[in-house]
């Protein structure tokens, strides 16, 4: 395993959907780390905002080793939101990793596999490559006559078409000069160093335009304002180091990325990976780029897990462990004791605590603006009032759901801009957890046998 693999995760695109949370872009604080009404996604919130910002800054300045924080607050009051937007806030390369404590026991895996996998989704490798690459920008230049190159570079001007430029392109003599002797054809590649007005031929690898033939023969020019020609030139892509344990482990091909079917991984591959990585990172190739894990209804993780994640958290390239509950004092799984949050004291004591606040109707409405705007629903203000209403008297989630089915219903009736009736119609066919339990208990004597 001298080498890596790592090309395949290079090339993995990541599939952005509109998920639950990609209208959060940040915390949305000015530069005093003071949190601005409505931004970068976030609204209201305030004070759990702040305590989320004065966080960034200590992980910022490297004083939050061995800490965790834990976010409690009432089930939809942005607890996720508020660890995303952490996340979003330390920088596009920083992951973010979430998982729900009970999905731990029901993986096909022991628990602390799962937790490790996790933790180690949430920590990226920032690998630097250098690579022979022509440096300068590309241009591509078309001759406006079917000719060869070289006859219109006679004159030396060229007229250029291209998306970034249209006009008159005056390559000046030593380049016409260097050009000629290197018998340049239309469909050639070429580099031009400005300076010394040396071309070099690249090939002719070269893609033929859809219209290539009607405005006749192109060549095109690389230029090169550096000086050098070919200069090596540092390829830089991040990927998380359980992407790097998939990849490597014999079992698994990349697939399992995709599928999420990764199975357990053998700790000897995980420890290669990780003296690679410190290898790398001694010669300057690799920074780590710890990122947030963030594990809800942390209550349900039992004492094992609680001790598992005390360790990890000594570990030197560990993430941000951010874990969040709505429960008060409880049980403390595996265990006949009770505290606060069902967390062990060793754990609780590590922790920095930020709650948050039940949404005001303004929030709400303002949320659920910002959440048409993210699905592209269009909505009467009526009906975004309507909408706000429900979500008051249900849950923001829930009025956060109905908005994609009322976007259905008004698709249906081939209307433009979603109304009250299609509001409606998605309230009417989905039941909100109130109206759910109601039903059940008028009609509980027909689940039971
Ligand atoms: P649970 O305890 O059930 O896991 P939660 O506290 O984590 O809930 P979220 O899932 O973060 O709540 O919030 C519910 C929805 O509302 C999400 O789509 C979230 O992105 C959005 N949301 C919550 N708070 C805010 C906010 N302050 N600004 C913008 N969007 C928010």
């Amino acid at each position: 395993m001298a080498d890596l693999k790592l090309s395949e995760t290079r090339d993995l695109t990541r599939i952005e959907r509109i998920g639950a949370h990609s209208h959060i872009r940040g915390l949305g604080l000015d530069s005093a780390l003071e949190p601005r009404a409505v931004s970068e996604g976030m609204v209201g919130q305030t004070s759990a905002r702040k305590a989320a910002g004065i966080i960034l800054q200590m992980i910022k300045e490297g004083r939050i080793a061995g800490r965790a924080v834990l976010i409690a607050g009432q089930p939809g009051t942005g607890k996720t939101a508020i660890a995303m937007g952490m996340a979003k806030s330390l920088g596009l390369e920083t992951p973010f990793a979430m998982i729900s404590a009970s999905e731990i026991f029901s993986l096909e895996m022991s628990k602390t596999e799962a937790l490790m996998q996790s933790f180690r989704k949430a920590i990226a490798v920032r690998i630097k490559e250098e690579t022979e690459v022509i440096e300068g920008e590309v241009v591509e230049i078309q001759i406006d006559r079917p000719a060869v190159a070289g006859a219109a570079l006679k004159t030396g001007k060229l007229t250029m078409k291209t998306t970034e430029m249209e006009g008159v392109y005056d390559l000046g003599a030593k380049m016409i000069e260097s050009l000629g002797k290197e018998k340049v054809q239309s469909g050639d590649v070429i580099a031009i160093d400005k300076p010394s007005g040396k071309v070099t031929k690249l090939g002719r690898s070269f893609s033929r335009s859809r219209d290539y033939d009607a405005i006749g023969p192109q060549v095109r020019f690389v230029q090169c304002p550096g000086g050098e020609l070919q200069k090596r030139k540092e390829i830089v892509h991040c990927v998380t180091l359980h992407e790097i344990d998939v990849i490597n482990s014999r079992t698994q091909g990349f697939l399992a990325l995709f599928t999420g079917d990764t199975g357990e991984i053998r700790a000897e591959v995980r420890e290669q990976i990780d003296t690679k990585v410190a290898e790398w990172r001694e010669e300057g190739k690799a920074e780590i780029v710890p990122g947030v894990l963030f594990i809800d209804e942390v209550h349900m993780l039992d004492i094992e897990c609680f001790s598992f994640l005390n360790r990890a958290l000594e570990n030197e390239m560990a993430p941000i462990l951010a874990v969040a509950t709505n429960r008060g004092i409880t049980t403390i799984r595996g265990t006949n004791y009770k505290s606060p949050h069902g967390i062990p004291i060793d754990l609780l004591d590590r922790l920095l605590i930020i709650t948050t606040q039940p949404y005001t109707k303004d929030d709400i409405h303002k949320i659920l603006d910002i959440r048409c705007q993210e699905e592209d629903v269009e909505i009467a203000e009526e009906a975004k009032a309507l909408l706000t209403h429900i979500g008051v008297e249900t849950s923001l989630r829930y009025a956060i759901h109905l908005i994609s089915a009322a976007a259905l219903a008004c698709q249906k009736r081939k209307g433009k801009v979603v109304e009250n009736e299609d509001i409606t119609r998605a309230y009417n066919l989905f039941l909100d957890v109130k109206r759910s339990t109601q039903y059940l208990m008028e009609y509980q004597e027909q689940y039971m046998f």
